[in-house]
Order: C-alpha cells, then sequence, then structure tokens
C-alpha cells in the first residue's frame, strides 16, 4: 500500500519552524502584518480567511481583516490596495478569490505592490520564478515541493506529468518541478491520450478540478500521486480530482484529500509572510 503523504503533519511542522522565526526576528524588533481582503460573502471563501487569520495568530503574524460588500467597485477595491501598498506598517496583501463578477481579479492583482504579492499571483513574481530570481512563489504548487521533499521523495531526474496549466497551480508547479530538475510534461484539456501520458509519470500532479477523475488506469505502478483537487462527492465527503481508493493501491506515495495539499497552501502562505520580515 501507497506512503500516505501526511499534509496535515508536514503543514503543523512547518508553520512550528516559522513560529519559532517570528518569535526570534520579533526579538530583533521586526513584526509583520498582513491584510486579507475579501470582498462579498461568499462561505467557502469566508473559511479561507478565517483559517489563513488563524495561522497569522498561531505563528505570531498580526492579520487587518478588510470585509468589503459584494457591491464594492473596483476603484474602491483598488484605492483601498493602493492605500495598503503606501502603508509601511503592511508587509503582506492578500485578495481573496474569486472576486465578484464585476471586478476585473487580472488588474486587481497586478495593482498589488509585488513587494507585498504573498500569494505570488503578481506578473513580476511569476517571471522571476520563470528565470529562477527570488520572489514570492504560487502557495499551492510550493508547498507540494514541501510536501515531496519533506516526504523523502527525489525529484531531480524523475518524469513529472503536471495535469493542469492555470496560472495559479498547473503553470508554477511545472516551472517549481523544472526547477527541481524533473523532467516535466504539462497536460491539460485538449491534450491527446491523457492516459497513456499520465502513465509516464514517476511523479504525476493532478490540478484539473474534476472530482475523482483519475483513476487507477493512469497511473504506472509505483508513482508518486499529488491530488490538489477539492470537491465534496454524492454524499457531501471531501475528494479530490483522483480515485483516492482506486490509485492507491498502485502509487507508493499519495496525497489524501483532505489532509494532503490542502493544509500546506496555509502553510506556504504564512512562509510568504515570514519572508517580508527579513
Ligand atoms: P482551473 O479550473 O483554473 O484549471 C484547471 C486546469 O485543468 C485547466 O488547465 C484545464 O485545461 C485542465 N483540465 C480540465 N479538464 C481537464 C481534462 N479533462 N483533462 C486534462 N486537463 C483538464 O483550476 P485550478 O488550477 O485553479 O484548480 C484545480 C483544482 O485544484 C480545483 O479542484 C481547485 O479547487 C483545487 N485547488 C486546490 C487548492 C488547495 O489548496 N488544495 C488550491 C488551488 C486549487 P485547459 O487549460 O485546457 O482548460
Amino acid at each position: 500500500m501507497a506512503q500516505t503523504i501526511d499534509g496535515k503533519r508536514i503543514s503543523q511542522e512547518m508553520k512550528d519552524e516559522l513560529k519559532a522565526r517570528v518569535a526570534a526576528l520579533a526579538e530583533e524588533g521586526k513584526e509583520a502584518t498582513l491584510a486579507v481582503i475579501q470582498v462579498g460573502d461568499d462561505a467557502a471563501s469566508a473559511v479561507y480567511v478565517n483559517n489563513k487569520k488563524k495561522a497569522c495568530a498561531y505563528i505570531g503574524i498580526k492579520s487587518v481583516s478588510h470585509e468589503l460588500p459584494e457591491e464594492t467597485t473596483e476603484e474602491e477595491l483598488l484605492a483601498l490596495i493602493d492605500h495598503l501598498n503606501r502603508d509601511d506598517a503592511v508587509n503582506g496583501i492578500l485578495v481573496q478569490l474569486p472576486l465578484p463578477a464585476h471586478i476585473d481579479e487580472d488588474k486587481v492583482i497586478r495593482a498589488i505592490d509585488p513587494a507585498k504579492d504573498v500569494d505570488g499571483f503578481h506578473p513580476e513574481n511569476v517571471g522571476k520564478l520563470v528565470i529562477g530570481e527570488p520572489g514570492f512563489v504560487s502557495c499551492t504548487p510550493a508547498g507540494i515541493i514541501q510536501l515531496l521533499k519533506r516526504s523523502g521523495i527525489a525529484i531531480a531526474g524523475k518524469r513529472c506529468v503536471v495535469v493542469g496549466r492555470s496560472n495559479i497551480v498547473g503553470k508554477p508547479m511545472a516551472i517549481l518541478m523544472l526547477r527541481e530538475n524533473a523532467t516535466v510534461t504539462v497536460a491539460h484539456s485538449k491534450t491527446k491520450d491523457l492516459p497513456d501520458l499520465c502513465r509516464e509519470a514517476d511523479i504525476l500532479i493532478v490540478a484539473i478540478g474534476k472530482p475523482q477523475f483519475i483513476t487507477a488506469d493512469y497511473i504506472k505502478e509505483g508513482a508518486v500521486v499529488i491530488d490538489v483537487g477539492i470537491h465534496r462527492d454524492e454524499k457531501n465527503r471531501l475528494c479530490g480530482d483522483v480515485d483516492y481508493e482506486a490509485v492507491a493501491p498502485h502509487a507508493s506515495a499519495i496525497t489524501p484529500v483532505p489532509g494532503g495539499v490542502g493544509p500546506m497552501t496555509i502553510a506556504m502562505l504564512m512562509y510568504n509572510c515570514v519572508e517580508t520580515m527579513l
């Protein structure tokens, strides 16, 4: 049976390391404040925002909430970001996505000062990632690298297939695996013969947003399987993009949902916040 890659344990380990670093930085008189902006009252967003604030409190970072009504205009949101960009007491700015349809997400992301862009979504940080310069890296893919490394899984020289090419998961994931010297293929909705391609992977990373889409047919015996998806199944239980029960017997290691990739996203956000203190 596959090794379970325990995101809950690894994220806790990271948060404890960060807590100790924040305490040491506090002794040097350094502190961090994260501004968290939520527009509208989407229930899932409210849960994510709350978890991020709880993680800040745990590691010793101050978080300041800006909960704006659904009818907030793009101009009002941009004005708030401009104000926070100029505020020296604010180290990091996080705008919870998705935003209401009348607000242009790309414009909002571009408005955040790249030096405060703890989500790593600003084109300047994405560009730095691509050319290998230091900058903020998107939290979910950065968390997956930590999951692999802290589970003792070697990456260099491995054949990696990333399924999904979104700007926040698939693309930065592929670049990070390349940086770790994997040989990387990126698949998407127009990819032909996806099961055959996936069966070439030593490390298969799935971020497609389709519940339990990846079955045993897609898996090479002994592959490492990382499942980014989060969904509710017909019985209202959480599940991923991978059919865990069917795939686990064929994998050497696999992330569960919940308790795999999800907790790492917040741990890496905290990591990025601590980076703003240095
Ligand atoms: P997007 O919807 O932005 O992207 C999905 C990608 O999957 C696209 O590139 C799409 O291809 C590709 N795709 C869709 N269907 C298929 C298919 N049948 N075969 C091959 N490729 C396909 O999703 P995200 O990247 O934002 O998120 C993916 C999943 O991860 C979601 O379930 C989301 O909830 C979850 N998630 C979890 C996080 C966590 O912290 N655990 C964080 C972020 C996301 P194309 O480009 O051709 O359309």
